[in-house]
């Protein structure tokens, strides 16, 4: 039997018939129910069914968004743009999806870079790490799709995809018995008793909030605005580029040709204004951002959010100031050195904003549930690791749920599912931590605060084997 894609277009116009009808009759059984078909959920089907051990267990992927024709089709007619939701994939991550799992992404949409410029707004720190092919610019929906197709070209007979579906309700098949088969209603209607429970499904995740997991964490209070940019010429040097201003860090990071994508996190307030300016005005503050002092940046958010500031004004001012600063410089040669390519437009649509966070769960397992990616931790994207440590948590859930099918265990007991969580919770604790230090060291513009990270980022800088350490935790070991 071929691949069932579900969607339920059809179904929702006298859903609330079929509701009533289908709540009633028995739950249909599965093995792995994956609730979330996001990059994390798709990542496990598709590993699930290219694995000797585990492509037997019948497995089902629920999901509120329009897999079937929407994500799918990225595959089969991409678009002529690049999307706004980019991800660096380190090394270790593409080579899990494409060595293990067998997804072959679409190459022509993903750029290489080959090392990453951080400035500090506030002084002169600087750290420069130059490695080749340290990372991979991907756009999610590449991600998606390459493993939608990869499950396509499987064929599985025993995978059923159903989305445009939510998932309305969890309870236990049997009350007060944890151990028992959890069983799941959906907004179609139907239900199904799953042997292990999988929530791929976000920070909000109804699997998580089910099993009683706490998940600790708080708002950083920062928004992460992204969008897509058109640059004058496509670089020489490719690298990504990454300045911490005060109201947090800006990430200006290579795509194919001439284009580059953008991560700017900053206030609320700040985030709304990015996302609402003309994108002229928008695209001039994205250049700004890479030269200019915090102050003059300033200067510009005050006067642009109370309209007393004409575009041809910004324009000029900006000029006349990134010149002067250009001017003080050794060279000329040294403008492609230390800062990035000029973006010249930004594309239509691209810009959006997204709140970011930091949210850890206790423990990633219970008795016949595993939480996955952002269901499990959710990070600031600063160091780009949210979806990496992701795709670290799919492949040892893989490891371990092969390891409990070889063993003879239940893939839903404790003990099939515990080594994962041992082994994915102190790595992903220990990012989550530096990262929120990060964060919080460059949230300021402190005076004494500012000489000692400008001091740690300059030391760093200057100590080969510690930028290397550095290097092999954000993109792993070197080959
Ligand atoms: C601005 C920004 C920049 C980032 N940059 C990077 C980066 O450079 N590198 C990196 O590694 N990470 C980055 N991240 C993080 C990364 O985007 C996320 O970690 C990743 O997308 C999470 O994937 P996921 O599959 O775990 O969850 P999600 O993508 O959130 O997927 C969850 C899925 O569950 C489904 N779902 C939820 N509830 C239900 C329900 N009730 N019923 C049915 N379906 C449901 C949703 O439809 C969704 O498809 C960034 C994040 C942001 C905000």
């Amino acid at each position: 039997m071929p691949l069932r894609l579900i969607s339920l277009a059809v179904v929702r116009a006298s859903r609330p018939f079929v509701r009533t009808l289908k709540t009633a009759a028995t739950p249909k059984l599965t093995d792995v129910l994956i609730i979330g078909g996001g990059p994390a959920g798709l990542t496990l089907a598709a590993a699930i069914k290219t694995s000797p051990y585990l492509s037997g267990l019948s497995t089902t992927l629920v999901d509120a968004s329009d897999l079937t024709n929407k994500v799918a089709s990225f595959y089969k007619s991409p678009p002529t743009h690049f999307t706004n939701r980019v991800i660096s994939l380190t090394p270790q991550s593409k080579k899990f999806l494409e060595q293990t799992v067998g997804v072959r992404l679409m190459e022509d949409r993903i750029q290489p870079f080959d090392g990453i410029y951080v400035t500090d707004g506030c002084s002169n720190g600087t750290l420069e790490m130059e490695r080749e092919s340290m990372g991979y610019m991907v756009e999610i929906s590449n991600i998606q799709s390459s493993a939608l197709n990869r499950i396509e070209e499987l064929k599985p007979s025993n995978l059923e995809i159903i989305d445009q579906t939510k998932v309305v309700s969890i309870e236990h098949s049997e009350t007060d018995n944890l151990n028992s088969w959890p069983i799941v209603h959906l907004s179609n209607g139907d239900s199904y008793k799953t042997r292990l429970l999988v929530g791929c499904d976000g920070f909000n995740s109804p699997v998580r909030k089910f099993s009683n997991i706490e998940s600790r964490g708080w708002l950083y209070n920062r928004f992460g605005v992204v969008a897509t940019m058109k640059l004058e010429y496509a670089p020489f040097k490719i690298r990504g580029w990454q300045r911490f201003l005060p109201t947090g860090p800006i990430a200006h990071l290579p795509m194919p040709g001439d284009s580059a994508t953008l991560v700017w996190s900053t206030t609320e307030p700040l985030s709304r204004l990015l996302v609402s300016l003309d994108s002229k005005q928008f695209t001039m503050l994205v250049n700004a951002a890479f030269v200019l002092e915090d102050a003059d940046m300033q200067y510009y958010y005050k006067e642009l959010e109370k309209g007393t500031i004409t575009t041809e004004e910004l324009f000029k001012d900006i000029s006349f100031r990134t010149e002067q600063v250009y001017s003080q410089l050794d060279s000329e040669s040294m403008i492609d050195e230390i800062y990035p390519p000029t973006v010249s437009s930004v594309e239509d649509a691209s810009r959006a904003r997204f709140p970011l966070k930091l949210s850890h769960a206790d423990s990633y397992v219970a008795e016949r549930i595993a939480l996955v990616g952002d269901a499990a931790h959710t990070t600031h994207p600063l160091a780009g690791q949210g979806l990496n440590m992701g795709q670290g948590d799919v492949e040892s859930l893989l490891r371990a749920l092969e390891n409990a099918s070889n063993r003879g265990l239940d893939i839903g007991s404790l003990l099939a599912l515990e080594p994962y969580w041992a082994d994915r919770f102190p790595t992903n604790n220990m990012l989550l931590g530096v990262v929120d230090k990060l964060h919080k060291l460059y949230s300021t513009d402190f005076g004494p605060v500012v000489a000692m990270r400008t001091l740690g980022l300059n030391v760093v800088n200057n100590l080969g084997p510690l930028k290397e350490m550095m290097m092999g935790k954000v993109s792993g070991p070197s080959s």
